[in-house]
């Protein structure tokens, strides 16, 4: 474990998300056979971000940047369902989520400004994106999906010890920070 886990957990605790744990990059793979999801763009993002494919570079580029890195955090909102049809939990889950992960994005670039943000779905930092007529607007706070870089998400959990399930009639969704 790295010096500064403990803080950064912390704070990531503090800011709302009900799980954080250690990530090795090493432990990182980045797999063409997710990357093939984004080209058939079933989340929609393909081609229309800075931080998605094929803006975000190729698989190969991605595991480079990767391996810039040592240590990094793994960080899970995990959220309550009635059953496996409570929509409505899911996507309120999914935006508390998505706001824990702003506000660790700002906290953890202001103490390591090269910091790595690698979150769920996208960058969802500005309503539109400016993608591709102008440059991005806030290069420093971009996100990256775990999946835009070929990560399986339970692979990763699994290999630095951290639950990704956490029983019948929950969610989880995970981001993760890469740091040095
Ligand atoms: S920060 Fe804004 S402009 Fe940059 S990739 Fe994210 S959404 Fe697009």
């Amino acid at each position: 474990m790295f010096a500064e886990f403990e803080q950064y957990a912390q704070k990531g605790l503090e800011m709302g998300f009900t799980h954080v744990a250690p990530l090795k990059a090493d432990t990182i793979i980045c797999r063409h056979e997710v990357r093939g999801d984004c080209a058939v763009n079933k989340c929609h993002a393909y081609n229309k971000s800075w931080a998605c494919p094929p803006a975000c570079g190729t698989i190969e580029e991605c595991q480079q940047r990767i391996r810039e890195y040592e240590n990094g955090l793994i960080l899970q909102t995990t959220g309550e369902l009635e059953d496996n049809f409570d929509y409505e939990s899911m996507m309120a889950t999914s935006a508390n989520h998505a706001k824990h992960f702003e506000a660790f994005s700002d906290y953890i670039k202001e103490i390591c400004p090269s910091a790595l943000l690698i979150g769920t779905g996208g960058c969802l930092r500005c309503k539109q994106c400016t993608y591709p007529d102008a440059p991005c607007r806030f290069p420093n706070k971009l996100t990256h999906s775990m999946e835009a870089y070929g990560m399986v998400v339970s692979e990763v959990c699994q290999a630095n010890n951290i639950q990704y399930y956490y029983g019948k009639n929950t969610i989880t969704y995970v981001a993760c920070v890469l740091v040095n």
